[in-house]
């Protein structure tokens, strides 16, 4: 049996076509996130698969999660660090609350899930943390400002963690990918940035991302052998600025 490959935000978007490829490829998955019907329906489809409904910020809930699967698969060698949340509006007049989701989920999130699995991995010389961040931390966008924020902490805490982590052989990767329709931009509550997206999508052709390829991505980085880390891999739609 291979690896146990770990998964947050696997109920949708890039996180399910992520699991979709390390299933085909017969690794034993923890699918994780919040709508457990939706983990339910994708676990029924694969092989070796265990789910459990987690709040990446809630890492007593996280742990236990991770412990459970890790009794019946053995440790976790892949952890992927991809739940998020992207709530666009203007600071002006943007309700705070929406910036404390984003920085709880997609800082937060990533720290919990890292602390979990790094001691073992640690103690192996073995195991990857792959962090979903997106080309939204390391540019600017209008209507971005705490999204922004948090990515930017993402690539930030990733390089710190490779650094950390590098002479036990534990390797911290981090993908930054484009613009892609998945359900993220569902949570939009702001009519003016979503109209400003619509625009900003139709300069580059109204084509974007396949999440396919950025699970592809994540794939080819893991399957690297254990001493060479990609450490960083930006992909977006051609047209995209
Ligand atoms: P989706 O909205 O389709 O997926 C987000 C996933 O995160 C869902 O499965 C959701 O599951 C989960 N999630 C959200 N909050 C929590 C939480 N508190 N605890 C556990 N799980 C949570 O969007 P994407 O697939 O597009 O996004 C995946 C990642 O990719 C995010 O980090 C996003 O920032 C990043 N990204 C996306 C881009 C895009 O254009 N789509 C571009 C660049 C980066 P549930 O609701 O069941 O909890």
């Amino acid at each position: 049996m291979k690896k146990l490959v770990v998964i947050t935000g696997a109920s949708s978007g890039f996180g399910q076509e992520i699991a979709k490829i390390f299933n085909a490829d017969g690794f034993p998955i923890l699918l994780l996130g919040r709508r457990l019907e939706k983990l339910t329906a994708l676990a029924e489809t694969f092989d070796h698969a265990m789910v459990a409904e987690v709040d990446v910020t809630n890492q007593e809930q996280f742990a236990a999660a991770i412990h459970k699967a890790e009794a019946q698969y053995g440790p976790t060698d892949l952890l992927v660090n991809n739940a998020g949340v992207m709530l666009l509006g203007n600071v002006q007049n943007q309700d705070p609350q929406e910036w404390q989701t984003m920085l709880d989920t997609n800082v937060m999130g990533i720290l919990n899930g890292t602390q979990i699995v790094l001691d073992g991995m640690r103690e192996r010389q073995h195991g990857t943390i792959l962090n979903m961040s997106s080309l939204a931390g390391k540019k600017t966008f209008v209507n971005h400002a705490a999204y922004v924020a948090s990515k930017f902490g993402v690539h930030g805490l990733s390089e710190t963690l490779r650094e950390e982590n590098a002479a036990q052989n534990v390797r911290i990767m981090l993908v930054a990918p484009g613009a892609a329709e998945t359900e993220l931009l569902t949570h939009i509550t702001s009519d003016t940035a979503l109209k400003d997206y619509e625009a900003w999508k139709a300069t580059m052709g109204g084509i974007t991302l396949d999440p396919k390829h950025v699970a592809e991505t994540v794939k080819f980085m893991y399957d690297m052998p254990q001493e060479v880390n990609i450490r960083e891999v930006d992909i977006a739609a051609t047209k995209q600025d």
